[in-house]
């Protein structure tokens, strides 16, 4: 069943131009930017452009081209951060929550990019 994708969420408006941000790369689909809030000294944020809440839809419903795009922006932007593993960065985490048990706030598709310190464990 498709999600009702909320277009008043604050990434539709970021989207929109009607919040700023400091975008860190724009591609055809996608978009990347700084965390409001950071939780590590990298903390970068990519989003599809077009209207999906989570991986779910987005894994549905999104055409080849905007996975491809949306997965390249992932990495281009941990090489803009210089945080990719084994080519003189130290490595990064990506996060994207999900609905209520996943603490998803924005529903709209995001990444989460984290980076700059030593991450703790996450699974048990
Ligand atoms: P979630 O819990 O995975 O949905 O994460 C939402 C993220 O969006 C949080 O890390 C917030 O700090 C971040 N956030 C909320 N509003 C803004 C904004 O206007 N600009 C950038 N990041 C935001």
């Amino acid at each position: 069943m498709a999600k009702t994708y909320d277009p008043q969420n604050i990434f539709a408006k970021i989207l929109r131009g009607e919040i700023p941000n400091k975008t860190v790369l724009e591609t055809e689909h996608s978009l990347a930017f700084h965390d409001i809030a950071p939780q590590a000294p990298h903390h970068v944020l990519v989003i599809p452009k077009g209207a999906y809440v989570c991986y779910d839809d987005f894994a549905l419903e999104a055409s080849e081209a905007e996975i491809v795009d949306f997965t390249r922006a992932v990495g281009e932007v941990c090489r803009m951060l210089g945080v990719q593993p084994g080519e003189g960065g130290a490595g990064f985490r990506l996060i994207s929550n999900a609905g209520d048990n996943g603490l998803q706030e924005v529903p709209h598709l995001h990444v989460h990019i984290l980076a700059g310190r030593r991450l703790g464990r996450m699974l048990p």
